[in-house]
């Protein structure tokens, strides 16, 4: 953390299937395109009709994948998975996808969410000599699937919806083809997209581009299709469902260029920041965002108020995770290797500063103190969402209740403690109104604390190496 203040992504999965192309590499590619998701290991898996070949690694997508690595997985139908670990540590052990073997069935499996009764899963799998060899809920999700005690594709997804509590969005590579699953919640985005001769399974559409396959559709909450030679069948819709999409996907985790809930990320942010700038309005030269993920967000303020948008920060995009323990000096260092301020055009002016959140309020007193060093007069800092005051324990790493600043502070507080001249957050109603489902479809859970699954009673069981 000591370039961002971020919440963490979780995870990227895809299918494919492609009876004329090397499915391995479609998977690498699409990989590539959910890079943002997790970038702590990568691996794929694919079946040749004889049985199930696997190759993960740790670093970013680049880093772990080889040319001579695909050219050992071979078949028609492959699975890919980008992790940035939220159950179970960071390393080998824990990449993904894995391989579960059970009495009847072999799969493999790539997950995005988190579960959050998995260890008594666990311990149920362990009755019935089920063998664990990583610290992921990810496994138990895949041995509970081969360890069921039905046949049928409809019977054993029916089973695992049954038994999980929480988010989970699936790739599960089988003799049978690909089959995509969704929890009933919905909580994490997957979709299908129509490759020319085949079929994608994928977390995001921006994957789909990547291949130039075409946008079928999201996967219903608490649905389950099968990719194959046959085409795309839906092969299982829960009664149970009850939708909680991930408000985050909107506000920071996907792609701009991604659609979800037939909605461009890109355009749900210009209207966020349309809406900033109706509830929080103030006289400035420039809107600015920071870069990249608010810069749709300020286009939006800019459009909504008249004020022109303009660029002041020049994002470094090398800068990566690093391990370096963060004193405040550090902080100062960290932001302006990644951001540096366009001085000669920021100078003497005052700015409204559009971004997407406050997690623990660690870089943003960094980031108006660059402004104002470069000469800024005055910084309005614009938020496009609600305070974040609950933890998350759906997949995504969102720091502690105590680390959390909008927990502890209240708004003029925080506004006093980064250092601008004014703050105002996006306001939930205000939020709400830029999202194209009904607001009941929505967890909100980080700023309201009404979580779609009872935490309260699991939160001693998370993060545990199991
Ligand atoms: S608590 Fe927040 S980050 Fe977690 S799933 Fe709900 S909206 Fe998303």
């Amino acid at each position: 953390m000591l370039f961002d203040d971020k919440v963490m992504e979780e995870c990227g999965v895809v299918g494919v299937y492609s009876p004329s192309q090397e499915v391995s590499k479609l998977a690498f590619f699409a990989l590539y395109a959910l890079q943002h998701r997790g970038q702590e290991s990568a691996g794929i898996a694919s079946f040749d009709n004889k049985d199930i070949h696997l190759f993960t690694s740790m670093g970013l997508v680049s880093q772990a994948i080889h040319g001579d690595d695909l050219l050992k997985l071979k078949g028609d139908f492959a699975i890919g998975h980008t992790r940035y670990s939220t159950t179970g540590s960071s390393n080998i052990r824990n990449a993904q996808p894995i391989i579960s073997n059970g009495p009847q069935i072999k799969i493999a499996l790539a997950h995005n969410g988190n579960v959050v009764n998995a260890k008594d899963i666990k311990e149920e799998l362990i009755q019935l000599d089920c063998s664990f060899s990583s610290g992921s809920d990810s496994e138990i999700i895949a041995n509970l699937i081969t360890h069921s005690p039905y046949t049928s594709w409809e019977e054993r997804i029916s089973y695992l919806m049954r038994k999980l509590k929480g988010a989970y969005s699936l790739t599960v590579l089988t003799e049978e083809g690909i089959i995509g699953i969704r929890d009933p919640l919905g909580v994490r985005p997957l979709c299908i997209g129509n490759l020319n001769d085949g079929f994608i399974i994928a977390s995001e559409s921006c994957a789909l581009d990547n291949l130039g396959a075409k946008f079928i559709r999201e996967i219903d909450p608490g649905e389950a299709v099968i990719i194959n030679e046959k085409g795309v069948q839906s092969i299982f819709k829960s009664t149970e469902k009850n939708c909680n999409s991930c408000i985050f996907e909107h506000i920071y985790f996907s792609r701009p260029d991604s659609i979800l809930d037939d909605q461009l990320v890109y355009h749900s942010r210009m209207l966020m920041g349309a809406e900033l700038a109706k509830e929080h309005p103030v006289d400035a030269d420039f809107v600015i965002g920071i870069p990249d993920s608010a810069t749709a967000a300020a286009v939006g303020y800019s459009q909504e108020s008249g004020i022109p948008y303009s660029e002041a920060l020049v994002k470094n995009r090398y800068v990566g995770r690093t391990f370096i323990q963060p004193d405040q000096n550090l902080r100062d260092l960290g932001v302006k290797t990644k951001l540096n301020p366009l001085t000669n055009l920021i100078s003497g002016k005052k700015l409204i500063v559009v971004d997407d959140s406050i997690v623990r309020g660690t870089t943003t007193p960094h980031v108006v103190k660059l402004l104002k060093n470069a000469g800024v007069l005055e910084v309005h800092l614009r938020i496009t969402a609600p305070p974040i005051k609950h933890p998350c324990q759906l997949g995504i790493d969102m720091a502690t209740k105590k680390e959390l600043i909008a927990s502890n502070m209240s708004v003029n507080e925080i506004c006093e403690f980064v250092g601008a001249d004014s703050l105002g957050y996006l306001s939930l109603g205000g939020l709400m109104k830029t999202m194209n489902k009904p607001s009941s479809e929505y967890c909100t859970g980080c700023f309201t604390g009404n979580h779609p699954v009872p935490f309260q009673l699991e939160l001693d069981k998370l993060n545990l190496e199991f």
